[in-house]
């Protein structure tokens, strides 16, 4: 017998979490292992925007904050949408949330009934298809390969639209692969949704400030969208602000309006300690931001260059994020044995990170979490030296499978 529901029977945990999980308790055991699991920057918050914070508790923000955020935070979000995505935004059309997970979720949960199918162009980032289970959808895979550098094409949209299709998630920059879709192929999938006004759009770009290679734009420039797009955003990945659990969507006001009643019985408004926080992030200088961004290129050749010397594996050049998604696919079939004298045969990217993690400890993300078996991810927001390190044991590893 089960206490539980069967909608969270029906949800699988972050394969994320449980690598790190398993890279901790090895870690607690005395073994030196190097982490390239968790999708967040090794940099610490920028000093300015941690003062923004320490100033906010002297004054005592520390009470309830409004459901959709402080308004003096709502209009950072519209002068940030203007000043760097050319975008007109009311603070009506804005719902700050608890990080924009929340806000994809308020999304999901706003748009979506029972059985309506949701488009997640794959590899994605798992949460998106758990999201759209908990709202009571059913996600729909349409697959992009290291072929088309991860990236699905009009064609492939329009072949996946049913008369069920409610939603499509889009993420670009990506998390898992670092794809950016330009404005062409954009172009190309808005072509295709203006045949189809009754499908959301759910453009996440909270790796907006991560794309290297010039090619972002917000799918809030395509004005035909703009009655059924929600773009969610956040300061977690391009500040160095994840626990501070900060996010926000842009969209029309019925669904922000929404999203606000949800959240009002679920989370109230965010922290509003971590608001004061995002407005100094949001409006202050960018020299930290430019900096990490510096950090991040150069690690993207190294890691690229290093894992391109390894047999057997395909890596393609990211465009953005700070994640390298490598296919796999030739180790499928080898086989080895664990520490427990276990005969173990791979049978796709989630087997050999495993592999990985007891033979080289190196912990990485098997591709079945993002809807791609075949491939596994790695990130690269860690030190040049771990990155060296962690490579050559990798490359170790897999000469002696
Ligand atoms: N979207 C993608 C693609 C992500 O990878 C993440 C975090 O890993 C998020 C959204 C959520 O970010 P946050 O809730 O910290 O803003």
């Amino acid at each position: 017998m089960t206490l539980l529901s069967k909608r969270v029977q029906s949800l699988s945990p972050s394969a994320t979490f449980a690598m790190l999980q398993k890279a901790n308790e090895l870690k607690a055991a005395g073994v030196d292992v190097i982490s390239f699991s968790v999708g967040e920057p090794d940099f610490d918050t920028p000093d300015s925007i941690k003062a923004a914070a320490c100033k906010a508790i002297e004054e005592n923000y520390t009470k309830y904050s409004p459901t959709p955020g402080y308004p003096w935070l709502k209009k950072a979000i519209c002068e940030k949408l203007k000043r760097e995505n050319g975008l007109d935004y009311t603070p009506a059309q804005i719902c700050v949330s608890t990080g924009s997970k929340q806000a994809l979720c308020n999304t999901l949960l706003a748009v979506v009934d029972d059985g309506d199918e949701v488009l997640t162009p794959t590899p994605c980032w798992g949460s998106y298809q758990q999201m759209v289970i908990l709202a009571g959808g059913t996600p729909v895979e349409i697959f992009g390969g290291i072929e088309n550098d991860y990236k699905i094409t009009a064609a492939q949209l329009e072949a996946a639209i049913t008369p069920r299709t409610k939603a499509l998630m889009i993420c670009s920059p990506s998390n898992p692969t670092g794809a950016v879709y330009s404005r062409e192929e954009l172009s190309a999938l808005v072509e295709v949704l203006e045949k189809h006004p009754r499908i959301v759009v759910l453009s996440d770009e909270v790796y907006e400030h991560l794309d290297y290679s010039g090619k972002f734009v917000s799918l809030g420039s395509f004005s035909q969208l703009r009655e059924r797009l929600v773009i969610t955003n956040g300061v977690s990945k391009a500040y160095a602000m994840t626990g501070w659990r900060l996010g926000y969507m842009a969209g029309p006001e019925a669904i922000v309006k929404a999203c606000q009643k949800i959240q009002d019985q679920y989370t109230s408004g965010a922290c509003s300690v971590s608001q004061k926080a995002a407005e100094a992030a949001l409006n202050g200088p960018k020299d930290d931001l430019v900096k990490m961004r510096e950090a991040y290129i150069r690690r993207r050749e190294l890691v690229t260059r290093l894992l391109r010397e390894i047999p057997g594996l395909e890596v393609n050049f990211p465009d953005g994020a700070f994640y390298s998604f490598i296919k796999c696919a030739s180790f499928n079939g080898r086989k080895w044995t664990n520490a427990a004298g276990e005969e173990k045969v791979i049978r796709g990217g989630d087997d050999l990170v495993m592999y990985l993690l007891e033979k080289a400890h190196v912990a990485s993300v098997g591709g079945g979490f993002f809807g791609a078996p075949d491939y596994f991810r790695i990130s690269y927001a860690t030190s040049d030296e771990c990155i060296i390190e962690g490579v050559a044991r990798i490359k170790k590893a897999l000469a002696e499978l």
